[in-house]
Formats: C-alpha cells, structure tokens, sequence
C-alpha cells in the first residue's frame, strides 16, 4: 500500500516536472485573422497566441490573405477540427451566416474580435476599440493640425476617405469622424472640393492603399489644378501611406508646397516612421496586447461558465442581435507623443522606428 502511495507521488511529482508549465488542456481556440498583410493582424494573432496559451488553452491561428471563401473554408476546418471557440476578424462581415450555423451545431462559442460579424445570431460576444471613438479622434487630430499648419488658410480644402465597406467598422470610423468635420463644413471652415462624401463615396474594398492612392491622383487631377488640398482624412496608416505617395508625386511636402495633415490608424510602423519624418500627421494607437487580455478574458469566463466582462450592450446591433461588447479605450499619436505612448509602453522598441 506504502509503496504504491509513494509510486503514485512519484508519478505525480513526475508529471508536475515533465508538463509545460501552462499546460495546453483547457481547450483549443480558432482564431481566424483577416490578413498579414497589415503587421496589426500580425501582432494581434501573436499576442493571442502567447496569452491563450498562458492561460491553459491551445490555439489553431489562420490567415484568409483577404479572400473570404480562405476565410470560410478555414473556419470550417476548424469546426471539423473540433475547437471549442473561434475567434474571428472577418474579412466580410456579413458572409459568416452559413458557417456560424454550423459552428454552433457543433457547439462552438464565437467571439467577433475588432470587426463585428453581421446577420447572425451566433455570435456570442464581440472585444473590439470605441470605433466610433477612433473616427473622433482621426476628425480631431486633423482639425488640430489644419490649424497648427495652415492659420491663414480659410477655408481648408479637405479629402475624405473611408475604410472598407463590408468592414462594419468602418462606419463607426466614418460615423465618429463626421461628427466632427461636419459642423465645419457646415459653417464653411471646410470644403471638400471632390465634392465626394458618404461611405458609398468614399469607402476603400478591403483597405487597400493601391486603391486610395490611385483616388487620390484622380481628385487631385481633376480637383486641385488651382488650388490647394489642406488635409485628408485617412482611416488607416495603409492608405495613408498610399495617399501621401499621391501627394508626394505631385510635389506636396516639397518647395512651398506644404504637406496637407494626413491621420491613420493602427500605429503602424512605416507610418510611424512617417510621423517622426514630419510626412503623415497622426495615427490612432489600439493596444494589440489588451485586446487579447479582453479576448483571453471572455473564453476563459465562459470555459468556467461565467459570464464574460462587457461593457456596452447597446452599441453593436449585427442586423439579428445586439452583441455584447467589450470596447476598449483608443489613443491619438502624433510627433508629440509618440515615445511615450509607443515605446515607453514596450510596444514597440525605439530601434524598430529608426
Ligand atoms: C480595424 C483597423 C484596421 C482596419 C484595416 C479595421 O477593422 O479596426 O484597426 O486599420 O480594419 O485593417
């Protein structure tokens, strides 16, 4: 008895020395991601990764390169996989109807991660930014630096672009940003010479900065022979880049010819560089690290039966239900701050933005 007490110990205290030590039991995790093509979806699948695991579960992370029937097979094999959860960015958020049915036949728990997943009632929480929050602060950064840069110019000839239509975030940024420019255009501060405003108008498919650059050569040839763009609203550093290559080629940020204030978004770091460089204006930085902390969150209460940490349960209709939320807090960098915000937080090391 003695003996196989202390063999029972022993086996025990072995497995204790052998396991890694979060071991993967608890479950395993899909997570599905859009595309590397932007280093955010890099960092957000990486850092997911690491805290799923931290937290006991193992992970079966997928890139769908920005082709949603990728994205749908993916997240099928998942499911055929047998994954406890699927944490989805989609591509299109409104093409998932078919494969979340069989997700939750399967008994599989889904989260919308960053973009809310439309027309379907099977998505059970959703971890994301104040979207509408972003747009405000790209609105706000801008206005800001058409008054530091251009003081005498009245009124400010301004461009708006906006994200990718099937993204549901996009709105939000759209939405957030008008709130604030519109009262401008209203009282004349601001003109938008393309005369071109309205998602329908001025979305981006699939956020691509070909695409908004080859937009913004055709506004400035047939909008800006006389006169001069101020600013341009931008959503996105991707595009932003592509934007500011437009600009440049007409010689904008050279001679007299000042650099119209351009935001973004994401933080990204050629764009950053291009802050620092005195090119694009500002970027809006959502911590990658914390909305894996919020999603890791949400499995593990719910793999414990509790009920997951929300904090909007009004904002995020998706055409079928009104989606708990987690909305977490966005910020405005710019030259200013940067440092503090990018490198002093460990984001991102000084060496990466020289
Ligand atoms: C995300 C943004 C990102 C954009 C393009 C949006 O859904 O919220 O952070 O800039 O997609 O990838």
């Amino acid at each position: 008895m003695r003996i196989l007490r202390i063999a029972g110990l022993l086996a025990v205290s072995l497995a204790a020395l052998t396991s890694p030590l979060h071991a993967a039991d608890k479950g395993l995790v899909g997570i599905s991601m859009p595309t590397k093509s932007s280093a955010r979806w890099i960092d957000d699948g990486n850092n997911m990764v690491r805290q799923f695991r931290e937290a006991g579960y193992e992970t079966d992370l997928q890139y769908a390169e920005d082709d949603i029937p990728n994205q749908l097979a993916q997240i099928e094999n998942m499911v055929t996989k047998g994954v406890n959860v699927l944490v989805i960015a989609a591509i299109d958020g409104t093409t998932l109807s078919n494969a979340l049915e069989n997700a939750a036949a399967a008994d599989v728990k889904v989260i919308a991660y960053d973009r809310l997943i439309r027309d379907s009632g099977n998505v059970d929480y959703y971890a994301t930014f104040d979207n509408f929050k972003v747009g405000v602060i790209q609105a706000a950064s801008l206005v800001e630096g058409l008054k530091a840069r251009f003081p005498d110019v009245k009124p400010w000839n301004v461009e708006i672009f906006g994200g990718s239509p099937d993204d549901n975030n996009a709105y939000f940024f759209y939405n957030g940003a008008m709130s604030i420019l519109q009262p401008l255009i209203d009282n004349g501060s601001i003109v938008i010479p393309s005369g071109q405003t309205g998602m329908d108008k001025v979305g981006t498919l699939r956020w691509d900065g070909a695409v908004a650059q080859a937009r913004m050569d055709n506004i400035l040839s047939a909008n800006y022979t006389q006169k001069h763009v101020n600013g341009v609203l931008s959503p996105y550093d991707g595009l932003s880049i592509g934007i500011l290559s437009s600009l440049k080629g007409v010689g904008y940020g050279s001679g007299d010819l000042p650099m119209p204030i351009v935001s973004g978004q994401d933080s990204e770091v050629q764009s950053v560089k291009s802050i620092i460089a005195g090119e694009q204006y500002s970027t809006v930085f959502k911590d990658t690290r914390e909305l894996a902390h919020v999603t890791v969150g949400m499995v593990d209460a719910m793999f414990k039966g509790e009920e997951p940490a929300v904090n909007d349960t009004e904002t995020y209709d998706n055409g079928v239900k009104v989606v708990p939320s987690y909305l977490l807090e966005p910020v405005e960098v710019d030259k200013s701050n940067y440092e503090k915000i990018l490198v002093e937080s460990g984001y991102y090391k000084a060496d990466q933005l020289k």
